[in-house]
C-alpha cells in the first residue's frame, strides 16, 4: 500500500501536489542481507559510517557490519555509549565527531532518536543517509522533519528524508513490548491530530487536504483490526502497525511539515520530555507519552461535545496579562521559557484582538465543532488499546507528578504556533476547568 505514495507527485484536489523524497521502503523478512546490501551496491556506495546505540548494534547492527563484511563494503561504526541517547546538540556534536567524514551514506540502525540524529547531521554534512528500523516504535522513520532538543526547548527542524529505509518484520515482532506499545501510543495519537486539524480549518480556515487525513486515518483502521496480532508480538501485525507509522511520515512529506501528524498530544509528550530532561530523569519513550497525551486530549473533545458556551459571557472573561502568563511559564519551562516566551511574542495568540476574531469564528461555527468534538474515537477505546500491551494510560504512571501533569494541560499550547482542542478550550475559558477535572480524575 505505501508504495502507492512514495517516489511520485500526487496532484491533489486541495490544490497542491504532494511528493515523498523516500525512493525505498523495503519490509522484508532477510532485509539486511537482501534488499539492503543490493540497495547499496546499486547505487554505488562503497564506503559508510554505521551509526547504532548498544542495544541496536545487538538487534541489527551486528548483522549488517557482517553482511556488509560478506560484500567487501568498508564502514566505520560510530556507537552511542550511553543506555538512553538523548536526541540533544550534544548527541548531534558527538556523531559529528565519530563520523567519517569520507563516507558516501550514512547508515543509521534503529528507531527514533538514532534516526532523528543520522538525519539531522547526514543533512547538515550534506551527506545522504539511510535507515535500517529496529522497532515499530514511532512515526519519524521516512519524515523530514528531525525532532531535536535544542537550548532545551524539544523542535522540529525541517532536514531531509532518508534514501531508502529498510525492517525486517520478525526484528519488528521482536521488538521490546514497551516499544510496540510506544508506536501504537504515537499512531493513536493521529486521532486526536487530525482533529485539531479540522479544528484549525474551521476556526482559523487553515489549510487542510482530505486525501493526506484519508491516507492516515486508514492507517489507523488497519492497526485498530490488528490489534491482538501487535499485542501478541506477531511480525505481520507489527509490520502493519509500521506501515501505518510511515504512512503518517508520508503524509507530513505531503503536507510539508507535521500538521497531519502533531497536534496538542505531541505538544503534552514535548512538555514532560522537555522537563524530564532539565530535571535529569530517566527518559520515557515518545509514543508512550504521546499515547497519555492522547487519552487526555481526546477527553478533551468529549469535554467540548458537552459545552454549551455562552459567547457574550466569555469577551468578558479575565484573561492572564502578558507579565502573570510569563510568571506561569518560567514556572513551567524552567530553562525553556525563553524560547517559548519569543514564541509568543512573535505569534501573538493569545493576544485579546487575536482572540476576539476567533470567539466568533467559533461563535459562526459552533454546530460544525461540536459535531466533530462528539464524532471523535473515544478516550476510553484509545486506553483500552494501549492497557492491552500494558501501555500507561495517565500520566502518573510515568512518574508525572500532579502539577506537572496539570501544567502539560494549561501550558502545552504554548510549544507551538498550532492551533489544538486545547487552544480552543482556552479560547472558551473553560482550560482550567477542563485540567482541574482532568487532574482531579487522575490524581485526586
Ligand atoms: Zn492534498
Ligand atoms: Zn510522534
Amino acid at each position: 500500500m505505501i508504495e502507492n505514495y512514495i517516489a511520485r507527485t500526487i496532484d491533489c484536489e486541495c490544490g497542491k501536489s504532494h511528493s515523498s523524497n523516500v525512493e525505498t521502503i523495503v519490509i522484508n523478512n532477510g532485509v539486511i542481507e537482501n534488499e539492503l546490501v543490493d540497495f547499496l551496491k546499486k547505487n554505488g556506495y562503497k564506503r559508510l559510517t554505521v551509526v547504532c546505540d548498544n542495544k541496536s548494534y545487538a538487534v541489527a547492527g551486528e548483522t549488517v557490519c557482517k553482511a556488509l563484511d560478506k560484500n567487501g563494503i568498508t564502514y566505520k561504526v560510530h556507537k552511542f555509549r550511553e543506555e538512553a541517547v538523548a536526541p540533544n546538540e550534544y548527541s548531534v556534536g558527538n556523531l559529528i565527531m565519530g563520523l567519517d567524514t569520507e563516507c558516501d551514506i550514512i547508515l543509521a540502525v534503529g528507531s527514533g532518536t538514532i534516526n532523528d540524529l543520522c538525519r539531522y547531521v547526514s543533512a547538515v554534512v550534506g551527506k545522504e543517509f539511510c535507515t535500517v528500523g529496529t522497532a515499530p516504535s514511532m512515526d519519524g522513520y521516512i519524515s523530514g522533519g528531525s525532532a531535536l532538543i535544542y537550548n532545551n526547548l524539544k523542535l522540529t527542524f525541517e532536514t531531509h528524508t532518508p534514501k531508502a529505509v529498510f525492517f525486517d518484520p520478525d526484528m519488528l515482532g521482536n521488538a521490546p513490548r514497551d516499544m510496540i506499545a510506544s508506536g501504537v501510543g504515537d499512531l493513536l495519537g493521529k486521532v486526536n491530530c487530525l482533529t485539531d486539524w479540522r479544528l484549525a480549518k474551521i476556526i482559523l480556515g487553515e489549510w487542510h487536504c482530505d486525501f493526506i487525513s484519508g491516507i492516515v486515518e486508514a492507517a489507523i483502521e488497519k492497526v485498530c483490526d490488528a490489534r491482538d496480532g501487535i499485542a501478541a508480538g506477531d511480525g505481520e501485525a507489527c509490520a502493519t502497525l509500521l506501515e501505518a507509522l510511515l504512512l503518517s511520515g508520508v503524509g507530513m512529506d505531503f503536507a510539508g511539515n507535521s500538521r497531519p501528524a502533531s497536534g496538542c498530544e505531541h505538544h503534552m509528550s514535548h512538555f514532560w520530555e522537555m522537563r524530564y530532561l532539565l530535571e535529569g530523569r530517566e527518559p520515557v519513550f515518545h509514543g508512550t507519552k504521546v499515547g497519555i497525551g492522547t487519552v487526555i486530549a481526546l477527553k478533551a473533545y468529549e469535554y467540548v461535545a458537552k459545552l454549551n458556551p455562552d459567547f457574550d459571557k466569555i469577551s468578558g472573561i479575565s484573561r492572564a496579562s502578558f507579565k502573570e502568563w510569563e510568571k506561569s511559564v518560567k514556572e513551567a519551562f524552567f530553562d525553556a521559557s525563553t524560547e517559548i516566551i519569543e514564541l509568543e511574542k512573535k505569534s501573538g495568540k493569545n493576544d485579546v484582538s487575536k482572540l476576539e476574531k476567533r470567539l466568533a469564528s467559533i461563535k459562526e461555527n459552533w454546530a460544525e465543532i461540536k459535531k466533530l468534538a462528539g464524532s471523535v474515537m473515544k478516550s476510553a477505546e484509545v486506553a483500552d488499546f494501549l492497557k492491552q500491551l500494558d501501555a500507561p494510560t495517565r500520566p502518573n504512571e510515568i512518574g508525572v507528578e500532579k502539577e506537572m501533569a496539570w501544567q502539560a494541560i494549561m501550558y502545552a499550547k504554548e510549544i507551538r504556533d498550532r492551533y489544538t482542542v486545547l487552544q480552543l478550550l482556552w479560547d472558551l475559558g473553560e482550560l482550567e476547568n477542563f485540567a482541574d477535572m482532568v487532574i482531579n480524575e487522575y490524581y485526586g
